[in-house]
């Protein structure tokens, strides 16, 4: 369900950073990717209208604008991205409003630039409870609303009630309907929007079992190798329909290690790239096609990214 509210979309004077010719390889977790024609971060409360009155010029003049989160799920091209990448991470904190958490329940609101660890950080200063199973997910509240983003059987459509978008110049508040959502499914996918922020609903507990909640997550993520090398998470989907988690079906087919350049699958998990040093992104979309080609000649399944690949050439 959406609303809409009135909105002006007259843009503030721009506060913030932007810069021509900006490698992504700096916006990435990968680190990797060519540059960006303009790359703008602006910042703080004025975001969302000059967002609004960058769009509308950007749309006029018929220039693409990428949105960029934290940059966890992506592998941008060698060769960059054309036109405007409008960085959101800029936007970001707890909005004032947020309701109701000094009492038992609430409704705790992030700017969707925010990192999702230091949402749960701020959380978890209020004794906020709900979000802990994110803890240690690289990325930010809007990029994980934008992924439905999700770990430990959970996802962050099970925690949301509302989301504020930007769409069509005008601000639009959509409240949370589970049946939009699916695996990495979310409603914002395929549309042209900015998420602005999102709703979390919370419940108060003693800020000891939060804090130990978030450290184990943190911690298994570590034993995991996740932080080991530059990554954008899992590689692939996994898909019920192949029987078995995608790493167990790359493991299984001895492909732990396999490399292109300096991108490698990891040697102690199937379902992950990293980036050894000086990968490029085109070894990372090579090796990635070589792994689903590899399983696809094996069992005959076709294997589907998770990995989003944007830029001139992908
Ligand atoms: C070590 C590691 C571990 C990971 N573990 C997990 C995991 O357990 N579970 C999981 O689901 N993912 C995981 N990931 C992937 C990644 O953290 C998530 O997908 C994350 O939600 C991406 O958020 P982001 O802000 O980085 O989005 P980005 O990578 O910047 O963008 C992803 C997509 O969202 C869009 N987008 C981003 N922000 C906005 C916005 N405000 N408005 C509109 N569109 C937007 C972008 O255009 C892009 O299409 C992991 C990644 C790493 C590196």
């Amino acid at each position: 369900m959406e609303f809409m509210t009135n909105f002006n979309s007259q843009a503030p004077a721009f506060t913030g950073l932007f810069r021509f010719n900006e490698p992504l390889a700096d916006h990435t977790t990968f680190k990797v990717g060519g540059p960006a024609d303009l790359w703008i971060r602006p910042e703080g409360a004025g975001f969302p209208a000059y967002a609004a009155a960058l769009l509308e010029a950007a749309g006029k003049g018929g220039i693409p604008v990428f949105i960029l989160g934290g940059g966890a799920n992506l592998v941008v091209s060698d060769r960059g991205i054309r036109g405007i990448v409008l960085d959101t991470t800029g936007y970001a904190g707890v909005e004032d409003e947020s309701e109701g958490v000094s009492e038992g329940e609430g409704l705790l609101r992030f700017r969707a630039g925010t990192t999702v660890d230091r949402a749960l950080e701020e959380a978890a200063a209020r004794s906020c409870s709900g979000l802990e199973f994110l803890a240690g997910m690289p990325g930010s509240i809007g990029g994980a609303l934008w992924m439905n983003a999700r770990c430990y059987d959970r996802e962050i459509a099970d925690v949301i009630t509302g989301v504020r978008l930007l769409e069509g110049g005008r601000i639009l508040t959509m409240t949370q309907d589970k049946k939009d959502y699916g695996y990495k499914k979310s409603p914002f996918q395929g549309r042209s929007l900015v998420i602005l922020g999102g709703v979390f609903s919370v419940t108060k507990k003693d800020p000891a079992f939060i804090r130990e909640e978030m450290e184990s997550r943190r911690k298994d993520r570590e034993k995991k190798g996740h932080y080991r090398f530059p990554s954008a998470g899992s590689a692939f989907k996994n898909n019920r329909e192949f029987g078995k988690p995608t790493g167990k079906i790359i493991d299984e087919l001895g492909l732990r290690g396999l490399s292109r350049g300096d991108a490698q699958i990891a040697p102690w998990h199937g379902n992950l790239i990293i980036n050894r040093g000086r990968a490029r992104a085109g070894d990372i979309r090579a090796l990635l096609d070589e792994v689903q080609e590899r399983v696809h000649t094996a069992l005959g399944f076709t294997l589907e990214p998770e990995i989003i690949f944007t830029g001139e050439g992908f």
